[in-house]
């Protein structure tokens, strides 16, 4: 299973004395490029990552010398192989990205073609333009890439594929020579020979064109021979001219390397509107495609029942799917068909709505069309239909819905028929399909579910062989979206015929000789099921190891056709689901966005795939499954190598993925288990025990006189700083949190008689009663944030008790310290078992009181949220559970409190605007609308949520003197420059360190919730 390929050194060393990008020799970063978003893994034998154009020309050049093959890469987020492959990859996405030139006047523009298509828009939006190709992975597909595959978004009925949307593109061929690829009447040297051979051979073979081409918008396949003999539904040019360009889109790579990209804008819609028919019956939906066309829609989009059902079973999306819906209460339809209008002005949008009003009635589906005008409630819904696959890819065990035949295009009048015909084929080979996708266009995406570690080979022939005669029964196209690949190569020569196929063979060869440029796609491709292909061969097995949390949940099998999940536990990981929980990243890619949330903070900055969430989900399936480096580590401990602590390294546990993640990958415990068993193998630094028994040591500082002012001497004397920053790692260009010498345990007279109450007592009374948990940072650093809280909760009418341990307790409980703990800080440092101890003896105090229905009330995000969430995979059982379901952070609660009546407040108004800074962990467990919510009691306060990602400092992470930089470039993203817009305002931040990192970076002071609230008391 290990690939031993060793790249020449010669070549290594020419390659990188010459250009001024990385080239990554390595099985560690070779793996991260293996595989796409298909079933195939090939590793590359090396991986240069150019910084310009240039680098690009000198690797080629030197590609060519030597004879190694060349695999362009974008964001890798292919469904069918197209981008692995034995060859040196090149990432375009990293540098090789910048827009050219916007040309408003001709709405053109020009790009290389690493740049995002999102990151396009985004920069239009302004001029009322955008790139019309909207692909559901726009957040992260480079316009390279989708020239590649011939992309096609949702809305291709009215603006066409890729190839309708490229003017020219400038590409180097395979011997170092650039052609200028666009009007093939005006084209000139080697562009205009080769379309001159490509023209010879099309002339001779137009019959075959014209015989075996399917009449389709929806066609990918092969080269586009086509042309210079159009066969396309929509013409590939307005004035049906020849554009050579077109001949590149969707060659997947295999002709030429696209250096620059010329494209056609169009209008951004001003208006749209959508309306959402529902259907009992799915053939019913299919039907009604080629009708709805007709009304002139820019999309009709399907969703079924099954992906409806998920989408509700699912909390992000259940809201927002109900909206589709004629009544919610109802039996779930079979199918919704999203009908897009738009335009420039609403009128005859809404004409068309009625229309379509009236069409469902003419067909006897009266009343079947909920509208939707609002642009929210659109965009919403769009976003459910956009996260689809992903929603159907969330599925535990090894079965997985796989992409092989899941963009065959058929006429539409045949729909119906054959996504019935279809359907019968899965059942016949115990499988079953979830439809969505393009109806508008008879692409209807399908995915069977197979389990490719089994028999899911064999199954997938079966069920290709039989859709393919579907296919050509309906006169339809085999490969209608995702391009060839490694899973539809083979098909092309059955959908072409003989002749043609030799003819794409005759044109790779003129543009690319020795065959160099991304071998086995298009021509020469292997068979789709030559196992040796595929990420989870039939060798796959992995080292068998005992993670520290609980991963049972993940270790369970399905059933492919009722997707019925077994018990946890069941499923037969020698990791006990560590490595399935891990095997759930399918590739995507959605890490790679760069959106309004978190997910993934250290690729926002680096833009290093081994810094994204599914470089490290990689990593550790390599590494789990023998695939990296093997030496003594790696066999007995593949987690403790240092190939996977170079991919965590920068991973900050903001636990955005666990939400983010269409899959759930959970890096942030993942990183628990690295830490565990790195640490383990390396022991801890000084600095770790620093930061992980703060807990421990804290209580004995701030008790002994003078040694607080003592140790915040540190933050006043630069040569203190730096001594400190040489023993411990700890940077002397960050401020410490400073201690106290007043603490919230100090007057223990108060505590005891105020605070301290039994389960039963806090019970009684008229008054209600809460227990806040007082964690470290709080109760020794800010201890005026307790304050706040504590006059709040009693204003507001609350009894108080404030968990703090007995002399009994510390004595019963190992690791019981002077104060309860929530384990956070050793986790942070991987040290479990003194984590479980601290969170055993907390569990147990709070038990009592969770058990009673008593809100469990905490202040620091990352301490509360570990109640609800590490907590429950610690083995600590209904007693975790119990407790997780009380804990709630301050605002939560408060907010649930004020809307059911039990309390007020009565605060003055706000003087100042407010700015609040989401702690990472409050937006993973989406948990801050209560706290815009509470702001809002505030009158005038109006409340703006910036729009950050982490504020980089994750705990000790920003402390540390390697991770500064790092630190501080995440916080520059948006959170400080968004402050600093501000001036004058409050700035709201839950998080002890996000507070940290507001006051050294733009030397403003950010507050907890709990101490504006109190300040407008
Ligand atoms: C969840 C999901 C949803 C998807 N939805 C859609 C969809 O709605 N519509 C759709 O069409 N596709 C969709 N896809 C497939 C895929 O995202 C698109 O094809 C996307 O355009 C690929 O972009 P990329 O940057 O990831 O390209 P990559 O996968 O990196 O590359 C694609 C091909 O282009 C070639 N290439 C890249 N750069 C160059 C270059 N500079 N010169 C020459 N060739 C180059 C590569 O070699 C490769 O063959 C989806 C995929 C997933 C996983
Ligand atoms: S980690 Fe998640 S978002 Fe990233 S590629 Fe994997 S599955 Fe997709
Ligand atoms: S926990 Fe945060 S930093 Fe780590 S991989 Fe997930 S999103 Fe990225």
């Amino acid at each position: 299973m290990l690939n031993n390929y060793v790249f020449p050194a010669e070549i290594a060393t020419r390659l990188r004395k010459n250009v001024k990008g990385a080239l990554f020799t390595d099985l560690a970063n070779r793996g991260r490029y293996a595989t796409d978003a298909s079933i195939y893994q090939q590793f590359p034998v090396a991986v240069l990552i150019p910084q310009d154009a240039e680098d690009v020309k000198t690797a080629l050049a030197v590609a060519a010398e030597f004879a190694i093959p060349v695999l362009p890469r974008g964001g890798g987020t292919s469904q069918c192989g197209q981008t692995t492959g034995a060859a040196l990859v090149i990432d375009n996405s990293h540098a090789f990205r910048n827009i050219l030139e916007i040309d408003l006047n001709r709405a053109e523009a020009e790009v290389e073609p690493g740049l995002v298509l999102d990151h396009l828009n985004a920069k239009l939006k302004p001029s009322g333009l955008w790139f019309p190709v909207d692909v559901s992975t726009g957040a992260q597909a480079t316009i390279g890439g989708m020239a590649g595959n011939n992309s096609c978004g949702s809305r291709s009925i009215a603006y066409g594929n890729m190839v309708h949307n490229v003017l020219g593109i400038e590409a180097w061929l395979a011997n170092g020579k650039v052609g200028q690829f666009g009007p093939y009447a005006q084209s000139t040297g080697v562009a205009k020979e080769l379309g001159t051979f490509v023209k010879s051979l099309a002339e001779q073979l137009q019959p075959e064109i014209e015989a075996n081409w399917p009449k389709v918008l929806r066609r990918v396949a092969g080269y586009n021979l086509d042309i210079f003999h159009p066969q396309s539904e929509l013409p590939y040019t307005s004035d049906s001219s020849v554009n050579l360009a077109h001949l590149l889109v969707g060659s997947e790579g295999t002709l030429a390397y696209f250096k620059s990209l010329r494209l056609k804008l169009a209008p951004l819609p001003q208006h749209k509107v959508l309306g959402v028919v529902n259907f009992k019956s799915f053939y019913r939906a299919m039907e009604s495609a080629q009708h709805l066309v007709k009304l002139g829609p820019s999309a009709v989009e399907l969703v079924d029942r099954t992906m409806i059902d998920l989408a509700r079973s699912n909390p992000s999306f259940k809201q927002v799917i109900e909206t589709a819906l004629i009544d919610p209460q109802a039996i779930t339809p079979e199918a919704i068909l999203l009908v897009e209008f738009s335009g420039e002005s609403q009128a005859p949008l809404l004409t068309q709505l009625q229309n379509l009003q009236e069409l469902m009635g003419e067909l006897g589906l009266a009343n079947s069309v909920v509208p939707m005008i609002d642009t929210n409630l659109q965009k919403n819904l769009w976003e459910v239909r956009k996260a689809g696959l992903n929603i159907m890819m969330s599925l535990k065990g090894d079965g997985k819905p796989v992409s092989f035949i899941e963009d065959c295009a058929v006429p539409l009048e045949h729909l119906a028929d054959y996504t019935q015909a279809l359907t019968e084929v899965f059942t016949k080979h115990g499988s079953r399909g979830t439809w969505y996708a393009h109806a508008s266009v008879g692409t209807l995406h399908v995915r069977p579910i197979l389990d490719m570690r089994r028999d899911g080979a064999q199954k997938m022939r079966a069920v290709a062989e039989e859709a393919a005669e579907l296919v050509r029964r309906y006169k339809g196209a085999y490969s209608g979206e995702h391009g060839d690949g490694l899973c539809r190569g083979e098909w092309i020569s059955w959908q072409f015929g003989p002749k043609i196929t030799a003819a794409l063979g005759a044109i790779k060869t003129a543009f690319d000789p020795q065959h160099l440029f991304n071998p086995g796609k298009i021509i020469d491709p292997p068979k789709m099921d030559d196992s040796i292909l595929f990420r989870y061969p039939p060798n796959y097995a992995i080292i068998p190891l005992k993670p520290a949390l609980d991963w049972s949940a993940w270790d369970v099998q399905n059933n492919p056709v009722t997707e019925a999940i077994s018990a946890p536990g069941t499923g037969g990981d020698p990791a006990l689901g560590l490595a399935k929980a891990i095997e759930m990243c399918n590739n995507n890619g959605h890490c790679r966005k760069f959106d309004a949330e978190v997910m993934c903070p250290s690729y926002r900055v680096t833009r290093d795939e081994k810094h994204l969430t599914r470089g490290r989900a990689n990593t550790l399936r390599l590494a789990m499954s023998g695939q990296l480096e093997q030496d003594a580590i790696s066999l007995s401990d593949p987690l403790a190598t240092d190939a996977v602590k170079e991919v965590m390294d920068l991973c900050v546990s903001c636990k955005a993925c666990r939400r983010e993640c269409p899959t759930g990958v959970d890096m942030a415990k993942m990183k628990i288990e690295f830490l565990q068993r790195y640490k383990k193998r390396v022991g801890h630094s000084v600095r770790d025990l620093l930061v992980a028994h703060l807990p421990r040591y804290a209580p004995i500082v701030s008790a002994l006189p003078g040694l607080p002012a003592l140790l915040n001497l540190r933050n006043q004397v630069p040569f203190i700083a730096k001594l400190l920053q040489w023993l411990t790692g700890i940077s002397a260009a960050r401020s410490l949190p400073a201690w106290r010498a007043k603490t919230l345990w100090k007057n223990q007279t108060i505590l005891q008689e105020k605070y301290t109450h039994s389960p039963d007592a806090l019970l009684q009374g008229e008054r209600k009663g809460v227990v806040l948990f007082a964690d470290t940072f709080n109760a020794y650093f800010e201890n005026e944030n307790l304050q706040a809280a504590i006059r709040l909760l009693e204003t507001a009418g609350y009894h108080i008790h404030i968990p703090q341990p007995t002399k009994e307790t510390r004595t019963e409980q190992p690791g019981c310290g002077k104060q309860f703990c929530c384990g956070r800080t050793y986790l942070a440092a991987g040290m479990v078992n003194e984590a479980q101890e601290q969170l055993s003896a907390l569990l147990t105090h709070l038990h009592p009181y969770a058990e009673r229905g008593i809100a469990i009330l905490g202040l620091e995000p990352s301490c509360l949220f570990t109640l609800k969430d590490e907590a429950l995979v610690m083995g600590f059982g209904e007693q975790a559970i119990t407790v997780g379901q009380q804990a709630q952070l301050l605002e939560t609660f408060l907010v649930a409190e004020l809307k059911a009546g039990r309390c007020q407040f009565n605060l003055k108004a706000a003087t100042k605007p407010v700015l609040v800074h989401g702690h990472c962990h409050q937006k993973a467990f989406a948990a801050l609308t209560p706290t815009l919510e509470l702001l809002k009691q505030i009158p005038q306060a109006n409340p703006q949520l910036i729009e950050s990602s982490c504020c980089g400092m994750a705990g000790s992470f920003g402390y540390e003197v390697e991770h500064i930089t790092v630190s501080k470039q995440m916080a520059e993203l948006s959170l400080l420059p968004a402050i600093r817009k501000v001036p004058n305002a409050w700035v709201v931040a839950d998080g002890t360190s996000c507070r940290h990192q507001i006051q050294d970076g733009v030397n403003r002071e950010a507050v907890h919730i709990a101490r504006i609230l109190a300040a407008h008391l």
